[in-house]
């Protein structure tokens, strides 16, 4: 295989017409032995599966009906002027109906392609090696642009007609020169303007954290011993492989950056121009294909016609026409859905529709509900289906005369006529067993083994439950909440407590046949909080004394799950379990696990066995609480490795959230906990749902990401789903798209409320298509991107090994940006890296991506913060990821008191820092007030009421009120931060040059990591070179 080879390597070899490109993977990662459900995963039909034949899934396609009946042109010519304009019409003209077949292809890369990617990619190593470390130049690199090409500058410039195209953005060649054997060794980039300390030389003297390390909110690993000899490897594989380890940290005199850090695209830019040009205004979502502003972007969201970005983001909101374009592209065509969005008060909550029995208007073909894309005919008594085109009779009850453009008389008085988003009541064929359900329960489950009682947690639980029960949430109508409650501790046994309102004292049963757990008590168990209040409390005041001499360590966890799952089978309801974990459960039990983390799996292919479960009881267990309904959220509290894996299986696929407190302290931790408690009792959620995608004819959604169960390829099942938690769709094409029609997507969710109604909530977008790849370029959205690649690539880790997923990252960002550069981009020196302006930080986001811990694999980050961040990007929503792989970092000591509006952030680098300032990050886990050496004291004293830098405490993780405008005005903007975000941010106060810096400067995700992965300027050398490779 030729040493030149990115393109001379199969697969790329067989050039495919436009660019020679060709996808080896195509966003997908899996084992092929889960291109379908594994054996053990499967389970009897879902809750609507047998029961509800006519309900929400569909019957399959039916053979093509009239659908070219009805030609309804002249409808969709010239509207007068409405109210607001509804979304375009459909064209009833859209190419026949082709029945959906499931791909016979596997999407799948073959054993041969994947290692010819290894093959490659370590040529790219090499490659890499040579250029960065010798100084060689890399193979086919024209001559370098000359110096003054046009740089990313921190504003936008007026285009250059000779290299730039409107939207994109060119960046001077790669380093060829600076780079070259010409280069002088430039000062090691230790060198901080604004008077950082001095790099820590390799083996240098800084000791981990303090450990409680954990303390201080990342979780990495007490057990390693410093920072300095890990880094020493130079065997990492790329992108984190640079020979050396991170400039920060000495050793031989690196070679220079080679590029001016401010002449590349800057996340904050983007940002900021987005928000000068959109912020505040008034998003209407009339038409198709539009481009919503940014997620760090506020506006207010008006629904015409289509789902609010709040609810659906696309990766592109024009989507190619062809399978063979969008296999040139490379870009994932993928919706990330948010179904229970919260929706600000200034915005319009969604209507609910009530057919009463009739229920909702449905295609009789595809299923698809009744929304702005049915097009209605022959003076109203039909309509033909957006979705399949299939021709409906308007249901006598339904029927209204049209307008003189075709358009239904009560077109704006039904909001599923008029709008993206709506509710409908469901009727009881959407109930299992045809009933209504009843309302949902919540269950608290206590770990009242030893280590918990001696540490004050079982009674820090206790006492706040008695505050937070008297708000579970209800439907707005109603005064008091309809959810019902009960309580079960456990060690290495259960008990259960009858809490019913006519006791006088609670009463416990004891279940210690942990094998098979019965529910001993029904009547008592589940009650309305209200009713049983002073029982409730009084059970509340006795547990910690209950178990205060109790020396039990063991516990067990999969039959407190099923002992949850059981109740509320029993009585009949959905439910939500909050258990209060601490400990690997070693007790005899099903589910027992031993502790097999193995840190020499790291950097192998076996790698992936520390993300898998290591038994299928807690898989077989999840399969069960979805059928019933049953969302398990879990706290866990670990002092050690508990195998978050294992346990965090269960809450992940039934949509719960897990919540992680290494080594809790009572005094530190305490207030991170509470807050996380209340916010996720309190959350809007739906139960017992199941979500169905349907797309018009031409493409279909292939591949679900989230917090989810899938039983076949098609039903989303979720135990519950709350208003955090998002699912990323992926699209493949099946047949040819239409201009002129475009791409509809219809999600709808079936579910039970926090009341105990069937409600079906419907979500409608519509896209684009189009032939030409500029389009597809111009309409991406990069931070719904990076979601979806996280998602992918973090689901690929259970299946393949973290080398070859990071390879694919790469590789697939090259591809994108090469195919952009080859078809749409003027032509220009070979050196220029061309981005599109919607892809302008793609490559920073990507490599946050890729330096993530989950994808990098180092042993200093615990095996389970690893599994812990693996399964809260599953689920999160674009806003959520973006900050999470981009942290915001904003200068305090700027601060302007009499604003209420946030401070512009800076970039997350060390050198945008300064020993003068004061610097707040956050990234939805973690919050960190930074503080120079040399802050000003009146800030200081403002702030923390000290005289001085020496005497600021850095063990608070709340700032204290001190009454005066610096304090109040940055204890406004935490908590703006903190304000829509699932999690409760811990604040870590960091003075600089103290060692808590060390984790702190993890963050600043544009410098290199401190455990390896490149510096953004780095690694868009390394894009940039491998797209000069590809277009060779
Ligand atoms: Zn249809």
């Amino acid at each position: 295989m030729s040493q030149q080879g990115y393109v001379a390597t199969p697969p790329y070899s067989q050039s495919q017409p436009g660019i020679g490109l060709s996808p080896p993977h195509y966003g997908h990662y899996g084992d092929p032995s889960h291109a379908g459900s594994p054996p053990g995963m499967m389970k009897p039909a879902g809750p609507l599966g047998a029961a509800a034949p006519g309900g929400m899934l569909p019957q399959g396609p039916s053979p093509p009906g009239p659908q070219q009946f009805g030609q309804n042109g002249a409808h969709a010519q010239g509207h007068p002027p409405q109210r607001f304009p509804g979304p375009p019409p459909v064209n009833s003209a859209a190419p026949s109906y082709a029945p959906y077949s499931p791909s016979t292809q596997s999407s799948y890369p073959s054993p041969a392609s994947t290692a010819s990617v290894t093959q490659m990619a370590s040529q790219l190593n090499a490659m890499h090696i040579n250029s960065y470390g010798s100084g060689m130049a890399p193979p086919g690199q024209g001559p370098p642009g000359p110096p003054s090409a046009p740089l990313f500058q921190g504003l936008p410039r007026p285009p250059q007609p000779s290299i730039m195209q409107p939207g994109s953005q060119v960046l001077p060649p790669p380093p060829t020169a600076l780079n070259g054997p010409g280069a002088s060794p430039l000062p090691p980039s230790t060198h901080r303007q604004d008077g950082l300390p001095g790099p820590a030389p390799l083996n240098a003297q800084y000791q981990p954290p303090p450990l409680p390390g954990q303390t201080l909110g990342t979780g990495y690993s007490p057990q390693q011993g410093s920072y300095g000899p890990q880094m020493a490897g130079g065997q990492l594989s790329y992108p984190g492989g640079f020979p050396g380890g991170p400039a920060q940290l000495a050793g031989p005199p690196q070679l220079q950056k080679k590029l001016d850090p401010d002449s590349i695209p800057s996340p904050i830019q983007v940002i900021e121009n987005d928000r000068a040009t959109r912020g505040g205004q008034v998003y209407a979502t009339n038409s198709r294909g539009q481009v919503p502003p940014l997620v760090t972007t506020d506006c207010v969201i008006q629904d015409q016609g289509n789902a609010s970005p709040r609810y659906i983001r696309c990766t592109t909101y024009c989507f190619p026409c062809t399978s063979d374009m969008a296999k040139q592209a490379q870009i994932p065509l993928a919706a990330v859905i948010k179904p229970f969005a919260t929706i600000p008060s200034n915005e319009t909550p969604l209507y609910l529709v009530n057919h009463g029995e009739n229920g909702p208007v449905r295609c009789n073909r595809c299923k698809a509900y009744m929304c702005p894309f049915m097009q209605f005919i022959e003076g109203g008594r039909r309509y033909q289906c957006g979705f399949c085109n299939c021709v409906n009779d308007v249901p006598p009850f339904y029927f209204q005369h049209l307008d003189h453009i075709g358009r239904r008389l009560d077109h704006y008085e039904k909001p599923e006529l008029s709008l993206g988003s709506y509710e409908y009541v469901a009727t009881l064929d959407y109930c299992r067993k045809n009933k209504p359900p009843n309302p949902p329960a919540f269950i608290f489950m206590i770990d009242v083994s030893y280590s918990n009682i001696k540490n004050g947690l079982v009674k820090l639980i206790c006492e706040e439950l008695k505050t937070v029960l008297e708000k579970l949430p209800k439907e707005e109508q109603e005064e008091t909440s309809a959810i019902r409650v009960g309580f079960i501790t456990y060690n290495k046994v259960l008990h259960f407590f009858n809490v019913k309102s006519n006791l006088a004292q609670p009463q416990m049963m004891v279940v210690t046949d942990v094998g098979e757990v019965f529910v001993p008590l029904l009547d008592g168990f589940l009650v309305n909080y209200q009713e049983s209040q002073s029982v409730i409390h009084n059970l509340l005041d006795q547990i910690p004394e209950m178990f205060a001499d109790s020396n039990e360590n063991e516990t067990v966890f999969a039959p407190v799950i099923q002992a949850g799952m059981e109740a509320l089978k029993a009585a009949d309801c959905p439910g939500k379990l909050f258990i209060f974990h601490s400990s690997l459960p070693t007790a005899e039990a099903p589910g027992k696990l031993k502790n097999r983390d193995d840190k020499k799996l790291i950097n192998t292919d076996k790698e992936k066995i520390l993300f898998q479960p290591q038994t299928n009881v807690y898989d077989s267990l999840a399969k069960d609480c979805v059928a019933h309904g049953c969302c398990v959220t879990l706290f866990l509290f670990p002092s050690q490795y508990v195998d978050v894996a294992s346990l965090g299986l269960v809450p992940q696929l039934t949509g719960g959230t897990l919540y992680k407190y290494n080594n809790f302290q009572m005094h530190m931790d305490s207030q991170q906990f509470l807050n996380d408690l209340r916010n996720d009792i309190e959350k809007k959620i739906g139960f017992d749902a199941i979500m169905r995608i349907r797309t018009s004819t031409g493409f279909r959604a292939t591949d679900f990401f989230g917090g989810i169960f899938m039983n076949n390829t098609t039903d989303v099942e979720m135990a519950a789903i709350d208003c955090d938690k998002a699912v990323t769709v992926e699209f493949k094409h099946d047949d040819k798209l239409a201009e002129d029609s475009g791409a509809l997507i219809q999600c709808a969710v079936l579910y039970t409320t926090i009341g105990g109604q069937r409600r079906l909530r419907i979500h409608n977008l519509s896209l684009n298509c189009s032939s030409q790849l500029a389009d597809l370029y111009k309409s991406c959205e990069t931070d719904a991107l990076i979601n979806f690649f996280a998602k992918s690539a973090f689901k690929a880790v259970l299946h393949q090994p973290l080398k070859v997923i990071r390879e694919i990252l790469v590789n697939q960002t090259a591809h994108m940006l090469a195919c952009y550069r080859k078809n749409c981009a003027s032509p220009s020196a070979a050196s220029q890296l061309i981005l599109p302006d919607s892809m302008k930080v793609l490559p920073v986001y990507m490599n946050c991506l890729l330096k993530n811990c989950v994808l990098l694999s180092r042993p200093e980050i615990s095996t389970d913060e690893r599994a812990y961040q693996r399964q809260l990007v599953m689920t999160m929503g674009v806003a959520d990821s973006q900050l999470f792989f981009y942290p915001q970092l904003l200068p305090i000591h700027t601060l302007d008191v009499k604003s209420t509006a946030l401070p512009t952030a800076i970039r997350c680098s060390e050198s945008r820092l300064s020993e003068e300032g004061i610097f707040l990050l956050a990234n939805g886990l973690n919050m960190f007030l930074w503080l120079g050496v040399s802050s000003p004291p009146e800030l200081i004293q403002g702030i923390f009421n000290v005289p001085s830098f020496a005497h600021i405490n850095t063990d608070m993780t709340t700032l204290p009120e001190v009454g005066n405008p610096y304090s109040q005005t940055l204890r406004m903007i935490i908590s703006i931060i903190q304000q829509k975000r699932p999690y409760s941010m811990k604040l870590t106060i960091v003075k600089q040059r103290e060692q808590p810096e060390m984790v702190f400067r993890q963050f600043l995700v544009e410098d290199k990591g401190l455990y390896g992965g490149s510096s953004y300027v780095d690694f868009l050398c390394c894009v940039h070179k491998e797209i000069c490779q590809l277009l060779n």
